[in-house]
């Protein structure tokens, strides 16, 4: 079900960027998710998600971005898709994610989107303008099967559609990696798997992939998780709790192998394993003469 809610404001701050994403502002136009993947963890209770099947879509976004952008002090990145996907289905009927990134566009700010869907091959042109700026797009995939990842991302377009739209999103010039993360013990973490998603992202035009060689589980996305393994990969919820526990962090057992083979194959492939800095900067004066006349 779609709710629509007014959101009171739409960016959050950290003192510095992240070291992984590079992101000094976030940004959820959507909460919850339609793609209904097993190992999501947006599905903590400690987020406060009443029923994760809902969308609940902040119609007021674009206001409050106009409204919030011109009073940040510091030029930073903006990243989406941290609690939801920017690109869940909700996206085709609202179309908000792609007017906030022309927002960022006219007010200069760069932005990391992170997306399982190639949905935002529709922002293609405001991403290319985003670029003269920076413009960074993360695919995840957690393997390059599109049988098994229909297992695991249920609803998600297929790694092979996301890594097409990789590939447009490379020509036009968009900095666009892949998150290997999660890496789902005893389902996906094989060395031949792991050679195999940066070697087609690499071909799709990735320059840098960010890897995790596991997965985390909290009340609520453990719930959510073992009840889907019971669905569909049988005996392996025993095997979690055998392993696990009540664990956060579930770290593949094979992680050092894994680990090895996704170096490997990076380096073959000449792809960084981080992002490069982006460091947040004071506004620079207008240079345009549309952008002096708005400041008369
Ligand atoms: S795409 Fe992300 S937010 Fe959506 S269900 Fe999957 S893991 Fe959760």
């Amino acid at each position: 079900m779609i709710i629509e809610i007014q959101a009171k404001t739409l960016l959050s701050g950290h003192k510095q960027p992240d070291p992984w994403f590079q992101i000094k502002y976030g940004m959820n136009i959507y909460r919850g998710c339609e793609h209904q993947c097993i190992y999501c963890d947006s599905r903590s209770l400690c987020y406060g998600i009443a029923d994760f099947r809902d969308v609940l879509v902040k119609v007021n976004a674009i206001e409050r971005l106009r409204d919030e952008l011109p009073r940040k002090r510091l030029v930073g990145i903006v990243g989406t898709g941290a609690m939801s996907d920017p690109y869940t289905f909700a996206e085709r009927q609202y179309g908000l994610t792609g007017q906030a990134l022309q927002v960022l566009a006219d007010e200069g700010f760069p932005v990391h989107v992170t997306t399982k869907s190639d949905l935002v091959v529709k922002d293609l042109d405001t991403l290319a303008q985003i670029a003269q700026t920076r413009a960074i797009v993360s695919f995840t995939l957690t393997t390059v099967d599109d049988e098994l990842a229909a297992r695991v991302e249920p609803l998600a377009p297929s790694p092979s559609r996301r890594l097409a739209a990789m590939a447009k999103l490379a020509s036009a010039g968009v900095e666009v990696g892949a998150l290997l993360m999660p890496i789902l013990p005893f389902i996906e973490d094989d060395p031949a798997s792991i050679r195999a998603i940066v070697q087609r992202a690499a071909d799709a035009g990735a320059t840098y992939a960010l890897a995790a060689m596991g997965t985390t589980m909290r009340e609520g996305s453990r719930d959510w998780f073992y009840t889907q393994l019971d669905a569909s990969f049988a005996g392996l919820r025993q095997r979690y709790e055998r392993t696990y526990g009540l664990r956060y962090e579930c770290a593949c057992p094979r992680a050092a192998e894994l680990w090895d083979a996704f170096h490997e194959e990076r380096l073959r492939h000449g792809i960084a394993d981080r992002l490069a800095p982006y460091e947040p900067h004071p506004r620079r004066p207008p240079t345009s003469a549309a952008q002096q006349l708005k400041m008369l």
